[in-house]
């Protein structure tokens, strides 16, 4: 069975669904889910990260644990958690990169938070023999009670979102059902009372929702909510770091910014489900929020390019172009301009962090 004829008889059995369990359908779903099926990174699948792109990336999330570590006073039982870590790229350049840090290697336990089985083998064969103490965990809740430094990039626009729609002045859900003609298509259902997702509590800045206009759209992640809570609980429990890596804004702008990609190009979200990257942007203005509830000291949003130039991106690829010859040299440079540049990913893609008590984060 294709997954376009799974969600259909899902819609014929039990109504329209919710955008949010459209978009874990169609990412996650056991077995035709696009994370399950396909090999989605690189040329040669429908995007590429930064990690992907140059292993300075992978070298620099290294060390900037590494500084947070000393600034936690060389704490020897230490964890190193990865969440969504995709092909493992940046936690092999993290671990290469950080090697000859004394003490660094010996004091911590490198955590893997990964979903998909296909992506965790993968994960395995490209860290083999990398670090004697590396683990694999389904979900951060199964973390040892320990200090920990936990890091993502690009996982939280993955995580499914509802999306509500103001019309004639009242909110409804976007869900997706069948239309007359038996074709997949959006409807409105409207709401009862303003009670926005499952979460079944209202976030302080809903409060905002009855000043936009018809037509806005409101996207909440509930897996999102959920996630950073318990990474911010963590942090304050038992003290250490998370960084944020993902593209996203800090106030909406109430559009739909749900987008489908395949083989690098913007496709429609109905036509190539589960053969398609689908993702949102992440709403780092209520990550903020929640980690100011959960009383842990976090930073400003500041872009991935003044975050990467601060802890020596250009610095590190001078050194590595000493040993490059002139294609080799040309290609550095186009990946780091990749990663730095406003016009490519240096300005859309932000970084966020929050950490336990004195501590002092390099890059903000
Ligand atoms: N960080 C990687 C991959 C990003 S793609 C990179 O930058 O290249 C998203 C990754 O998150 C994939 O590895 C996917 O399997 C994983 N993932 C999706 N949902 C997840 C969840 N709820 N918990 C942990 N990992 C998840």
């Amino acid at each position: 069975m294709s997954l376009e004829a799974y969600i259909r008889d899902l819609i014929r059995q039990t109504g329209p669904i919710s955008m949010e369990q459209f978009m874990r359908i169609a990412m996650a779903h056991p077995d035709y889910g696009y994370y399950k099926v396909n090999q989605p990174f690189g040329l040669a699948g429908d995007f590429t990260t930064s990690p992907e792109i140059c292993q300075i990336f992978g070298e620099l999330i290294g060390l900037w644990c590494a500084h947070t570590w000393q600034q936690m006073g060389a704490h020897t039982d230490i964890i190193i958690a990865e969440i969504g870590p995709g092909r493992g790229v940046l936690m092999a350049d993290f671990l290469r990169g950080t090697s000859h840090i004394q003490g660094f290697h010996d004091s911590i336990e490198i955590a893997m938070v990964e979903t998909s089985e296909f992506l965790t083998s993968l994960q395995e064969k490209r860290l083999f023999n990398l670090h004697p103490r590396i683990k694999w965990y389904k979900n951060i809740t199964q973390l040892p009670a320990k200090p920990a430094l936990i890091f993502s990039n690009e996982l939280f626009d993955v995580l499914p979102v509802q999306q509500y729609i103001k019309q004639h002045g009242l909110w409804c859900e976007k869900m997706l059902g069948i239309d007359d003609a038996g074709q997949l298509a959006f409807v409105l259902k409207k709401l009862q009372n303003v009670e926005f997702g499952r979460l079944g509590r209202n976030l302080d800045y809903q409060i905002f929702l009855p000043r936009v206009g018809d037509a806005a759209v409101f996207e909440i992640c509930p897996d999102a909510v959920i996630l950073w809570e318990e990474i911010c609980a963590r942090v304050k429990l038992h003290g250490g770091a998370s960084l944020v890596i993902d593209y996203g804004y800090v106030e909406s702008e109430f559009i739909d910014t749900i987008v489908a990609l395949r083989r690098h190009k913007q496709c429609d979200v109905l036509t190539n489900i589960g053969t398609a990257d689908i993702s949102a942007h992440v709403d780092f203005g209520l990550l903020i929020n929640i980690a100011q509830k959960s009383d842990i000291a976090v930073s400003q949003v500041i872009s991935q390019g003044k975050f990467l130039r601060d802890l020596g991106i250009e610095i590190r690829a001078q050194m590595l172009a000493k040993n490059a010859n002139a294609s080799q040299k040309q290609e550095l440079a186009s990946s780091v301009a990749r990663l730095i540049e406003d016009e490519q990913m240096g300005k859309l893609f932000k970084v966020l962090a929050v950490c336990s008590e004195n501590i002092t984060l390099a890059g903000f």
